[in-house]
């Protein structure tokens, strides 16, 4: 019996570390999305994330430029650690890459970045456009400067904002993955972290197009699930070779590989999802007023991109009928 209490106060002490981490939710049973309310009310709230985003219920507009501060640096003392549910990126270096603009209130300061992936490359990302899921997704994490801490600003309904990015499958490697799936076979295990060997810089890793976004009022896709979130969902994926995604599935968690750590989607409720276009669409509805008439070199670029709405458009309808096929 003493022994049996000496093994029993040695798991507990084994397992204490981890509880400080955030090791009560997790994705599979008893610990699972479903369950996540017991202990958490606001995962029970009204305006959760993920959602499906629906291409045709969608409110067109443009939105002031996101203005992204830093994203080009090299970045020298880059963290990676394996915190038990998924990777997080975070950076050293100060002043911290920041972002504004768009439908964001003032600057945003960088926190962190993580991923979610599946089980395999058929799925894996939160956020849904129409119902099609992604085999991966980032989540680069911000707070709102004015609010001063992270800690502070989960505390009001604007205090962050993630860019979320999904992936999908290439035949080629994407170069400036190489670095960071190098460093993930370092932090296989739960609770590890190592430095990357060389500078790495936001922008290398995003896709070209950082126009063209949703952007929806949300929370947190993990416990607590407080509903402080903008998000923004960019339409372009990045790409990546099934190798490069299949090296986070070999991260580990207390309980084995981490398969799959997303959350299923949740009601979007009475909320509305803002489909950022071309500010020049806009342009040219002025324009092609008769008192405002102005050279023909300005209304031709609005065409264009009016022309360029409509094939966004034609290539949803064609997912559309796509992903019903396929179900
Ligand atoms: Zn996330």
């Amino acid at each position: 019996m003493w022994l049996f209490i000496q093994i029993m106060g040695a798991l507990a002490l084994f397992h204490a570390p981890e509880l400080a981490y955030g090791e009560d939710f997790g994705y599979d049973g008893d610990l699972g999305p479903r369950y996540w309310g017991d202990r958490y009310q606001e995962c029970r709230g009204k305006h959760q994330s993920p959602i499906n985003i629906n291409i045709l219920r969608v409110k067109q507009v443009a939105l002031p430029d996101i203005t992204f501060i830093g994203f080009d640096d090299p970045i020298d003392d880059v963290h990676v650690t394996n915190n038990g549910h998924t990777v997080l990126i975070e950076v050293e270096n100060e002043p911290h890459p920041r972002v504004s603009g768009g439908p964001l209130d003032g600057s945003y300061v960088f926190s962190q970045m993580h991923f979610h992936w599946g089980d395999n490359d058929t799925f894996g990302s939160e956020d849904k456009i129409n119902h099609r899921s992604f085999a991966m997704e980032l989540h680069m994490v911000f707070y709102k400067e004015h609010y001063r801490s992270i800690q502070q600003a989960v505390k009001h309904s604007d205090g962050l904002t993630v860019l979320a990015f999904f992936y999908e499958l290439d035949r080629h490697k994407h170069p400036a993955y190489d670095d960071m799936t190098s460093a993930l076979q370092n932090v296989t295990d739960p609770h590890s972290s190592v430095v990357m060997s060389n500078p790495f810089s936001f922008l290398n890793i995003l896709p070209l197009d950082l126009r063209r976004y949703f952007t929806y009022r949300g929370s947190l896709t993990t416990p607590p699930c407080s509903e402080v979130v903008i998000w923004l969902d960019f339409e372009q994926p990045i790409r990546l070779a099934h190798d490069q995604i299949e090296a986070f599935r070999e991260l580990r968690s207390a309980n084995g590989k981490i398969t799959h750590n997303f959350r299923p989607i949740q009601p979007i409720g009475d909320r509305v999802v803002f489909y950022n276009v071309d500010n020049n669409y806009f342009a040219y509805n002025e324009i092609d007023d008769p008192d405002e008439s102005g050279p023909g070199s300005t209304r031709k670029r609005g065409k264009n991109c009016s022309h360029k709405i409509r094939l966004s458009f034609l290539t949803y309808v064609f997912i559309l009928i796509g992903s019903y096929i396929r179900t």
